[in-house]
Formats: structure tokens, sequence, C-alpha cells
């Protein structure tokens, strides 16, 4: 068999992250009494986005912005709160969060009665395993590999490196990496000489320069792909 060995990546592959974030903005007006339409999580998406834009370029730290996304939502729609206490609510409605995409836990029980499956995530620890530890997808993983408790994360070889000696008897050509970052979870296969899968949901361009050995548009190609 090809492949016993399957190493998922989290966030945008097995979870859904534009629904947690939903999620999570729906706890914030729930628990502080503040309305919710969607005019109002529009805007609150667009001044968090311009705001990670910014971070991004280097603007603000992280703590600033996840406290201003609050104070300029709240500035925008004339609304009244304490952006303070929404963040507080935010952060750990989505460290609750774990919704799944449709298909993937399905995908992931069909492949698990025959394939070893791992979690290779970049993330802060207790977040990422306060998702896990809620979510039904967590019985078809063997073990979870999260940067934060690793040391290092995607795309380090050092990374791949620490996932590969931590998996009994694992060698590199029983190994699929599967992700939709081309900058973490496929940059961090070619590093590590690995088999990868891109999951590109949308539809993007090929990029050169990478090696990607499959290509899927959802993760139910992943079970008859493997059995070829
Ligand atoms: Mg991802």
């Amino acid at each position: 068999m090809r492949y016993p060995i399957l190493l998922f990546d989290a966030d945008n592959t097995l979870f859904d992250f534009v629904a947690a974030e939903r999620d999570a903005f729906l706890a914030v007006c729930r628990e502080t009494g503040l309305p919710f339409t969607e005019t109002l999580y529009d805007l609150y998406h667009r001044c968090n986005e311009e705001l990670w834009e910014d971070f991004n370029a280097g603007k603000y730290t992280k703590d600033f912005l996840l406290v201003e996304r609050f104070r300029r939502y709240l500035c925008r729609s004339g609304l009244t709160g304490d952006p303070e206490a929404m963040n507080q609510i935010h952060l750990r409605a989505l460290a609750e969060s774990a919704v799944l995409f449709p298909d993937a836990l399905k995908v992931c029980q069909s492949l698990a009665a025959h394939r070893r499956l791992y979690i290779i995530t970049n993330a802060v620890a207790s977040v990422q395993e306060a998702r896990f530890a809620s979510s039904p997808i967590t019985p078809c993983f063997q073990g979870f590999f999260i940067s934060e408790t690793v040391g290092c994360g995607k795309p380090e070889r050092a990374y791949f490196d620490y996932v590969l000696a931590h998996i009994p008897g694992a060698k590199p050509e029983d190994c699929l990496v599967i992700g939709d970052s081309l900058t973490s979870d496929i940059q961090g296969a070619n590093n590590a000489s690995l088999p990868c899968c891109w999951l590109n949901r949308s539809g993007k361009p090929r990029p050169e320069g990478l090696r990607i050995n499959y290509e899927i548009r959802s993760l139910t190609e992943l079970p008859s792909l493997l059995e070829e």
C-alpha cells in the first residue's frame, strides 16, 4: 500500500477557520448583548482584515491588533462596548470552536481504517489542544505535532525531522503531507523531501518552483487517489 502514513494540516484543511471566526463573532454578540446582522459582521470582518494586513506589514503588534479590531468595529458601527472584553470572548470561542469541513470527518474515518493519520499544525498549543479535545475527528488520529510543543514549525526541515522521528517506523517515502498552504505545508514537504498533496479548494494557479505530487480540489478525492 502506498502512503500508509498521512500527515494532515489542520486549519483550512480539516477545520473551517472561516466558519470558526464567524462563530466566535456570534459568541461575542451573544455574550455582550450586541446585535448581530450580516452587515455588521461584514463591517467587523473588514476591520479585522485591514488590521491583519497592517500586522503582516509590520505596522502593529499582535496584542494591539487583537483589541484594536474591536475598538475600530465599535467606532465604525456606532455601537458601545468594551473591546478588551470582546476580544477575550472571541479568543476563547475560537479555541472552543472546531468547525470541520463537511467532508473531513467521513474522509478521515475511512482513511483511518487502513492508514495511520497524524496532525501537523502550526499553532498555539493550548488553543489547538482545546479544539481537538472537542472534535469528533480526534479519534481518527494517532498523534498530533503542534509547532509550539515541537519548538519549531512548518515549513522548517527540523519540524518534519522531529515528526518522522516520533512516528514509529516512519520512512519518508511512506508519508504523504496533505495541506492547503503552499508556504507551510507544500514548502515544508519540499524542504523535507516528503511526498505532498496540495488541497487547492479555490482552484488557484499552480506555482512554479515547488514540487506538488498531487493536487485535489476536495478531500473527498483523497481516498480514490490513494488507491490508484
Ligand atoms: Mg492550513
